[in-house]
């Protein structure tokens, strides 16, 4: 995690500590989820289309809580109980393209190979290709820019501008996701890879 706390924080002292603090922050939020009582009114393409979000956003917003974590707790709540899912190449919880391809090894006795899957910020994954914007679905190498953080590659869609993260499984996998979610359209552009 930190080559992407150091990306977002520099050497601001206060910043990394407070980075640090992020997967018990994300716990926290993740109790939250679970006790969110989601109404489902009519059955919509994706799950977040049946939720009043607007009406949580201003109650929460009421009270100081800033919209963006209203979004991500309600998302974590549809995952929480609708569980993993791609529709047409997006969440079927939020309607999303993903914002994270996962690479898990897989062991197929004689040799070893990453198989990819899209991953929501939610949590939902779905099987997916590598070298593929989750976006406007453009493919091939040729078609990204590659950025490099440490174990954290971001990927930016020459056709689309769409940026999103490339990794292998990782235990912090989460808390990874949430970082690259936020930040990839902050992130200072260093060298391109390729
Ligand atoms: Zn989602
Ligand atoms: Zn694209």
């Amino acid at each position: 995690m930190e080559p992407l706390y150091r990306a977002l924080c520099g050497e601001d002292q206060e910043c990394l500590r407070e980075a640090r603090e992020t997967p018990r922050f994300l716990s926290e939020l993740d109790q939250i989820a679970r006790g969110l009582e989601i109404h489902v009114d009519r059955p919509g393409q994706y799950a977040v289309e049946s939720v009043d979000v607007e009406r949580l956003r201003r109650e929460a917003e009421g009270r100081g809580v800033p919209r963006q974590l209203v979004d991500y707790v309600v998302r974590r709540a549809l995952y929480f109980r609708f569980g993993s899912g791609g529709v047409g190449g997006r969440c079927k919880n939020c309607g999303d393209p993903a914002s994270l391809i996962v690479l898990r090894r897989e062991d197929l006795g004689i040799y070893e190979r990453h198989r990819p899957y899209a991953r929501c910020i939610c949590g939902s994954e779905w099987e997916f290709e590598l070298w593929r914007c989750p976006n406007c679905g453009a493919s091939g190498r040729d078609s990204f820019d590659v950025y490099i953080y440490g174990g954290v590659h971001i990927y930016s869609c020459r056709k689309c501008g769409y940026r999103f993260g490339v990794v292998e499984d990782r235990p912090d996998l989460h808390t990874t996701h949430f970082y690259i979610h936020m930040l990839r359209w902050t992130l200072p552009n260093p060298r391109p890879w390729q």
